[in-house]
């Protein structure tokens, strides 16, 4: 019988994956997970798109498959909806280890194209979006204050927790 391409080799695994992301904020509870898949039939994302599920993000951490988790575009699906956290019979926090899990990949310049230009928008100008001057002046027609073009506070934050280098490592990641 022919054998089919692996889906993953020994060589490529990381063991102590799993405990690295047990030291990061959140995901403390990834090793009581038994593997039940309650997280991923109760999942609002994967009803959607069954490519996303969350046990079995959760086994890969386990098994050590590293580079294949932080790289991978669906750990960004997460909703954070938290309906997993509260089916999990065993407690598992799985929102939260999706959320530990993003924080490893930006820090190793993962972070997801979309998350990226999301960032980097709101490291400018303080939101989503840039406002204009016809912005405010359609405001000031309907009687309304102007809004600012841009929080310095927000870009102090941004110099503060150096947010900035996630993005740049992430532009530097980009094929
Ligand atoms: S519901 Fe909990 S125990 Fe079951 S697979 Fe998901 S994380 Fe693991
Ligand atoms: S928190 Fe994330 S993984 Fe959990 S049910 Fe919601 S979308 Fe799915």
């Amino acid at each position: 019988m022919k054998r089919g391409k692996p889906i993953t080799r020994f060589e490529e695994l990381t063991p102590g994956f799993w405990r690295e992301v047990a030291l990061e904020p959140g995901g403390e509870l990834i090793a009581r997970c038994f593997a039940c898949g309650t997280c991923t039939a109760a999942c609002p994302v994967h009803a959607v798109d069954t490519r996303y599920n969350p046990r079995q993000l959760v086994h890969m951490i386990l098994l050590g498959m590293r580079e294949r988790v932080l790289s991978s575009d669906f750990i960004w699906l997460c909703s954070g909806c938290y309906t997993c956290a509260d089916r999990c019979p065993q407690g598992v926090r799985v929102t939260d280890i999706m959320t530990a899990v993003k924080n490893i990949a930006a820090r190793e310049g993962y972070l997801h194209p979309t998350f990226r230009q999301q960032a980097e928008l709101v490291g400018r100008f303080g939101r989503l979006y840039e406002v204009e001057d016809f912005d405010n002046k359609k405001r000031q027609r309907l009687g309304l204050p102007p809004v600012k073009k841009t929080f310095p506070e927000v870009q102090e934050i941004f110099r503060m927790t150096g947010m900035g280098k996630y993005t740049e490592a992430a532009e530097a990641n980009q094929p």
